[in-house]
Parts: structure tokens; C-alpha cells; sequence
């Protein structure tokens, strides 16, 4: 990806795309990947009711109608919802939503980035129902994986995670995304680049009906340092997706 990107104070601004950073410094998340870009997660959860977040909704509003008077409105496509851990964790994501739209005199477009473990979750699934587009994540194509590649709360079960999206995906009437992380790893269950994962996480993909899907990839060696995977490295894995599901790939 390319442009310039304007930190604006928890907000981002990319292109014509406002990013809203709805997680605290403290990364709370159902998960614990790996290559998670913000770090070990801090507070990993499970039930919804046990969720703290330092996150003051009154502070979150005025800030966010601040930075919008700075900004040219005319120009902005797309609000994201997003943060260093899992937004839908939120208490106040319903306010966010409202919020995020409420402000503006023209309808936007809302996309959240919801990556997966609360779609166990009716109350989440019908929260994240009136956004236009939902951005999940996939790249464990079985339990052990889910282990040591998303490090899951020990409560979740992947199986119920992906019976939970695809409850959603058929109600679910705007664009669902998917994020696939390819691991190449010396160690078996923090690889998912064999072949029959790959054949698994195109059954998954199937399964939960996903429209567009972004790929990513990294090697990690024995210490466990990753480099990214360039787009050659990661070129037979498109094809065989390409080959076996009938959506839109593009590398993140
Ligand atoms: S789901 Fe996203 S935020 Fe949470 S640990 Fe994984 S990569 Fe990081």
C-alpha cells in the first residue's frame, strides 16, 4: 500500500479513509497471534461481561467531531473501525457506530475490523450486522493450529468460531472480508502454507462465504524472527486459492 497516512490524534487519516482506533493502549483481544503487529496481547478475553477498557465514550465523541471539522468531509470514503486488539471488544461499539455516522451530513460507508473469536457471540453478530463491510481473520485451519498460531483464550474453540460466521454471513448482507496470514515455519503447528491446510482454509473460506480476501505472509525461523513473505514467495498459494474458490485475492 502507498500514500500518506496523517496521525490524527487516535484517529488515522489514509487517503479518503478515516481509521478510528476504538482499543486502549492496553491490547485486550480473544487472541494472541504470533505475528500480531501490536505486541503481546495484555488482557486476553472470553466472556463479554468480564471486558475492562479504559476507553471514555464522551472523550471518544468530542475528539472525533474535532478532527472531522479539520478535515475536508467531501473527500472521506470510508470510516474504518479498528485499533491494536479487537474493537468489537468495545463495551461502547453500538455508541461508536452510531457515533461515527451520526456526525456526518452525508452516509459513509462503516467497515470493522472484527477479527473473529467474538462471533461466538449473538450480541456481537447483530451489532456488526449494520456495518457495510466486516474484516475477519483466518489462518488456523484446525484446532491445534488455532493454538499456537492465534493462541486463542483457552475457552474458544475454532470449530465454534467459524459456526458462528457463518450465522453471521447469512444474515449478513454487506461485504465480509477476510485477512489470511500465511505462515512458513520450521515448526509443524505454526505453519499453515502445507497443503492441506490450505485445502482446510479453503474449506473454511467456502463455508463462511467470504467475498474478498487479503493475503499476507510471513517465514519465521527457529528463534522465531519473521521477515515478510514478498508476493513471489507467495504466488503458488494465490493460484491455488484462485483455483479453488471464485473471489477477489489482492496482497495487503
Ligand atoms: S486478532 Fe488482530 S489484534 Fe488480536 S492478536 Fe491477532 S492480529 Fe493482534
Amino acid at each position: 500500500m502507498s500514500g500518506k497516512i496523517h496521525r490524527l490524534d487516535q484517529f488515522l487519516m489514509f487517503r479518503d479513509i478515516i481509521l478510528l482506533n476504538v482499543c486502549p493502549e492496553t491490547k485486550t483481544c480473544v487472541y494472541d497471534c504470533i505475528y500480531c503487529p501490536y505486541g503481546s496481547t495484555l488482557t486476553k478475553v472470553y466472556d463479554l461481561d468480564t471486558v475492562e477498557m479504559d476507553f471514555n465514550i464522551d472523550n471518544f465523541a468530542s475528539r472525533y467531531r474535532d478532527i472531522l471539522s479539520k478535515i475536508s468531509r467531501d473527500d472521506l470514503k470510508y470510516i474504518v473501525i479498528n485499533g491494536e486488539g479487537d474493537p468489537t471488544l468495545n463495551p461502547y461499539l453500538k455508541d461508536i457506530m452510531r457515533i461515527a455516522r451520526s456526525t456526518l451530513n452525508k452516509h459513509i460507508p462503516l467497515a470493522i475490523y472484527a477479527p473473529g473469536g467474538t462471533f461466538i457471540h449473538s450480541s456481537i453478530r447483530e451489532t456488526l450486522l449494520s456495518a457495510e463491510t466486516i474484516i475477519i481473520r483466518l489462518d488456523s485451519p484446525d484446532e491445534k493450529r488455532f493454538r499456537s498460531i492465534n493462541r486463542a483464550h483457552s475457552m474458544l474453540r475454532l470449530e465454534e468460531i467459524i459456526y458462528g460466521m457463518m450465522e453471521f454471513s447469512m444474515e449478513y448482507t454487506g461485504i465480509l472480508k477476510g485477512i489470511l496470514t500465511l505462515l512458513d515455519s520450521p515448526y509443524e503447528y505454526t505453519s499453515n502454507v502445507d497443503k492441506e491446510s490450505m485445502r482446510r482454509l479453503v474449506g473454511i473460506i467456502k463455508k463462511i462465504g467470504i467475498d474478498e480476501l487479503y493475503i499476507e505472509g510471513y517465514i519465521m525461523d527457529k528463534s522465531g524472527a519473521k521477515t515478510k513473505m514478498t508476493h513471489s514467495d507467495m504466488i503458488e498459494i494465490r493460484e491455488f486459492i484462485e483455483d479453488n474458490l471464485s473471489i477477489e485475492i489482492s496482497y495487503i
